[in-house]
């Protein structure tokens, strides 16, 4: 018996794993190769210390909401009540699946757009409801909001967004949230957005997040990921933010699912918080690595799409190569040394457009490195 008969294991961890095994520079699975804030390990060593080292009470300690709530406000202008609306979770991840548990049931329709993470549709599976997928336009990955139209059925429940988006570094428009309330509205649908790269957006946009549109807002999740923005991807800690009618269903399955999240670490990020530098500085740290990133691939034959955000760069590969994106990224990776992503992963009929994801959350050394093995293919 299965409830998921057709997942394998996640390209992440396929791809880290064959990196290891050829010794290859792994820019596949999106995590920094760099460390996270002194002064940030410093203050959960302190929480650590000063004895906070039993259970958080189940949806987070109060400073981190409150923290949070303030964020959100000064960013997005949005009034949040940490008490009832803001719930920290294990990671991102978790973060949606929760969502997805807590409204999805037998029959309910969930409109993905693909390329999608690869959680999103297995999370629909396993709760009983049936993925609609939509494709995003290639190669600008833009959404056909007709189709989307198109798709609306009376079992439709929910409707996922990802902005920026993993795996194409897109960002959602205005027009794409107008597009979006319109249909919310009219067919009074949740939204799940998933928004854990919120800080890394570059050339001088705006973070169009759902917590700045209240319309949408009220039949929305909004999952955030502090690892991704905080360098530190293996603490596993993020948030969840829904306005208080939906927050109090996540938190029925949030408290049987893992009931809190680990104490010292939310002393920490707290008192982390607290500085908004440490946020507002992103969006130029990660710019500056996506453009030296470009800068060294241009000497070879892949071809980069857009990347507005996020940690990734898509990269074509029409120039060097007809073979399939799997058998690209697996042959790079033992052949030459550097391990990508195919975006073929990221739809589940394996829709091949020759296209595979760099991460270029890494330390110039390494994005030189790599750059220096792609040179030769
Ligand atoms: N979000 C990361 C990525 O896209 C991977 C996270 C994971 O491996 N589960 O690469």
């Amino acid at each position: 018996m299965s409830k998921l008969p057709n997942v394998g294991t996640t390209i992440f961890t396929v791809m880290s794993a064959l990196a290891a095994q050829h010794k290859a520079i792994n820019l596949s699975q999106g995590f920094p190769d760099f460390d996270c804030d002194d002064l940030l390990k410093k203050l959960v060593n302190e929480a650590m210390e000063d004895g906070y080292n039993q259970y958080a009470p189940m949806p987070g300690i109060m400073p981190l909401r409150e923290v949070i709530a303030q964020k959100i406000h000064s960013l997005y202008g949005q009034q949040v009540n940490p008490d009832t609306e803001i719930t920290i979770t294990p990671g991102g991840t978790y973060a949606i699946f929760t969502a997805i548990a807590t409204c999805i049931g037998p029959g309910d329709e969930v409109i993905i757009f693909e390329p999608a993470y690869d959680s999103y549709i297995p999370n629909v599976r396993v709760n009983g409801g049936v993925p609609v997928l939509i494709p995003l336009s290639y190669p600008d990955y833009s959404i056909d909001w007709n189709l989307v139209r198109s798709k609306i059925t009376p079992r439709t429940r929910m409707i996922m967004i990802n902005t920026p988006h993993n795996p194409t570094a897109t960002i959602i428009g205005w027009e794409d949230l107008e597009e979006l309330q319109k249909i919310v509205i009219e067919h009074n649908l949740l939204v799940l957005s998933d928004e854990v790269y919120e800080h890394l957006i570059f050339d001088g946009e705006a973070h169009l997040s759902i917590l700045r549109y209240p319309e949408l807002l009220r039949n929305s999740f909004v999952t955030f990921s502090f690892g991704k923005v905080f360098h530190n991807t293996g603490w596993k800690m993020g948030y969840c933010v829904a306005p208080a009618h939906l927050m109090a269903e996540y938190r029925k399955v949030h408290q049987y699912l893992c009931f809190s999240v680990n104490t010292p670490m939310q002393y920490g990020l707290s008192g982390y918080l607290q500085t908004p530098e440490h946020y507002l500085s992103l969006p130029g740290f990660y710019q500056q690595k996506r453009d030296y990133f470009l800068e060294l691939m241009k000497d070879t034959r892949f071809t980069p799409l857009h990347s507005k955000g996020s940690y990734f760069q898509l990269m074509r590969y029409d120039r060097i190569s007809d073979e399939g994106d799997k058998d690209f990224a697996t042959r790079i990776t033992r052949e030459f040394g550097v391990a990508s992503i195919p975006v073929s992963a990221f739809y589940e009929n394996g829709k091949d457009d020759h296209v595979v994801r760099f991460c270029f959350a890494k330390k110039k050394e390494t994005l030189e490195q790599a750059a220096e093995r792609l040179r030769k293919i």
